[in-house]
């Protein structure tokens, strides 16, 4: 590991990696072990060693502080003219090692779905197994009691099985011995799992060697007669350059808001943009930026209990809810329920039923729609990282995802109001009592307006898509087309958001573009 100061070692690199995150500490540590010179920039601090990165519990206290990138979504009707921020992890692991720890795979469909080469489920399925024994999934071994509950709550409604399945998480997060007899839940970042705790690469018979740069942001990728031949990047505050060899190779993991910025940078996107931003264009690209999805989120319902909850055990939630509505997207389940120790409320819903989140009795259910159908983009203002950037995701956009939504925010409020909830003496605060799943429309759409945020899943602003397919920035095998040695392996690549949380596609995604890179059978 390399930090700041000792770095910048005046040699060639096979592959320069920009974005030490959820997929770039994959794609790094997977391409040294065959045998690559693989150097890996992160705009980020180092995450060894941090006890708010590393307690699975303080997740939340980390939204907005001093390992975030600081983005937002900009204000929409459809959330009540909120501007929504959008948490992104600056640091190495990214949002991997601020995020909520929840592993989902995804349904089948979701990669079927992408109809593209070399993407089944038959091709990631096996990666996700791969990822799942390195970042040690395992769900909780004790429980808090709301997330029993709600486990409880739909096998009392009758829903169990009937399209859906309510179990304990799975989660990038297990439990290890606290030094005082009892145990904590720590977190597995992609950092943790690919950068430390897999075996040294000099234990490894024909490894390659990675350089990690910490503190190093990358300005853009330099291009020489159509071919990346190395990066720009920030040392000590001064730009350098770190170069390729011939035929070597930049793969772009900056996420899905930074990695279209350097492809901006870069001269690659739609040549409006680049004549707005005075790029050169070296590749036009007119869906640099388009395509931008999340799933919605309504954090909208809390409870307050009789005894106090205790102490936060495992992410904060430990249970999940996946099921299907009316009239879902694909085969999957279209619709997500989890629990949290905590309030569960965006700032105007708390600020509309006076919640005081420090009372704590409380817990809460959030509400998402996985299987969402809306879209936007966004727009580059500075190209400098972490500059300004206007976010548009559409959010709700789609009346189809109004209407699952809503259906889905019925089902919550009938599990809330009922017998499980009630055994513990469960009173709701947020929505009133007075508001039911009988309730009209109207009155649940002005909740949902209030209540819908980010799901943090932002993905799908450089999209993979056949050849055929002129909004496509990258082919099938990643590359980024009109360029040679580019490529995007993160969040941003994904035609369609998968219909579950986004880490566990972007890890399976990041194994993929090693073996795309450097084919196992190729390994020196
Ligand atoms: C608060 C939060 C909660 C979440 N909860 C969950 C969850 O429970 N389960 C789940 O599956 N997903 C969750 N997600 C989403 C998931 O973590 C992301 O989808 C995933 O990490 C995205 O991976 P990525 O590699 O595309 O981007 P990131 O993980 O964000 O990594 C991008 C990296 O690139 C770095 N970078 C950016 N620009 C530059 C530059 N110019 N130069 C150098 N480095 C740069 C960043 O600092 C960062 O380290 C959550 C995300 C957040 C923020």
């Amino acid at each position: 590991m390399v930090g700041p100061a000792a770095a910048g070692a005046a040699r060639a690199y096979d592959h320069v990696v920009v974005g030490g995150g959820g997929a770039g500490c994959v794609v790094a540590r997977r391409l040294a072990e065959r045998g690559s010179a693989v150097l890996l920039l992160e705009a980020g601090p180092d995450d060894a060693g941090r006890e708010d990165v590393a307690d699975a519990g303080s997740w939340p206290a980390m939204l907005g502080g001093e390992l975030d990138w600081g983005v937002s979504y900009a204000p929409s009707p459809q959330v009540a003219g909120r501007r929504i921020p959008l948490p992104r992890g600056r640091v190495l692991g990214g949002s991997s090692s601020t995020n909520a720890m929840l592993w989902y795979r995804g349904h089948p469909s979701d990669y079927d779905g992408w109809d593209l080469p070399g993407w089944g489920w038959a091709d990631v399925a096996p990666r996700l197994e791969l990822a799942e024994r390195v970042l040690r999934v395992e769900r909780p071994r004790d429980p808090h009691p709301v997330a029993t509950a709600l486990v409880d709550a739909v096998v009392a409604a009758g829903r169990q099985g009937a399209g859906g399945l309510a179990e304990l998480a799975e989660l990038t997060a297990a439990a290890e011995d606290d030094g005082a007899g009892g145990v904590r839940s720590r977190r597995w970042s992609t950092s943790r799992a690919y950068l430390r705790e897999l075996p040294p690469l000099e234990q490894l018979p024909g490894s390659g060697s990675l350089t990690v740069v910490t503190g190093s942001p990358a300005l853009r990728v330099e291009v020489e007669g159509g071919r990346a031949t190395g990066v720009v990047h920030l040392l000590d505050g001064q730009p350098v350059t770190s170069a390729l060899v011939s035929g070597g190779e930049v793969v772009l993991c900056a996420g899905a808001v930074e990695t279209p910025r350097l492809l901006l940078a870069s001269g690659v996107g739609d040549p409006a943009d680049l004549a707005r931003l005075g790029v050169p264009v070296v590749s036009a690209l007119a869906g640099v930026g388009r395509n931008l999805q999340d799933h919605p989120l309504l954090e909208g319902v809390t409870l307050r209990l009789r005894e106090p909850r205790g102490p936060v055990r495992d992410n904060g939630g430990g249970a999940v809810w996946n099921w299907r509505s009316a009239s879902p997207r694909s085969d999957a389940p279209d619709l997500h329920c989890f629990v949290t120790q905590a309030a569960c409320a965006t700032p105007a819903v708390a600020q509309a039923h006076e919640l005081d989140r420090s009372d704590p009795h409380l817990v809460g259910l959030g509400v998402g729609l996985m299987g969402s159908r809306s879209r936007g983009h966004l727009v580059v203002r500075d190209l400098a990282p972490g500059g300004a950037v206007d976010l548009h995701p559409g959010l709700l956009a789609d009346p189809a995802d109004r209407a699952a939504l809503l259906e889905g925010l019925r089902d919550v409020l009938d599990l809330a109001d009922g017998p499980v909830f009630s055994a513990l003496g469960a009173q709701r605060l947020a929505p009133l009592p007075t508001l039911t799943s009988d309730t009209g429309d109207t009155d649940l759409e002005e909740l949902m307006s209030l209540a819908c945020t980010t799901f943090f899943h932002a993905c799908g602003t450089a999209a993979m898509g056949r050849q055929d397919d002129g909004t496509a920035v990258l082919d099938p095998e990643l590359r980024v087309r009109g360029v040679d040695g580019l490529r995007v392996a993160d969040a941003s690549a994904f035609p369609t958001v998968p219909t579950s949380n986004t880490l566990a596609p972007v890890v399976a995604l990041a194994e993929r573009a090693a073996d795309l890179l450097v084919p196992w059978s190729v390994r020196r």
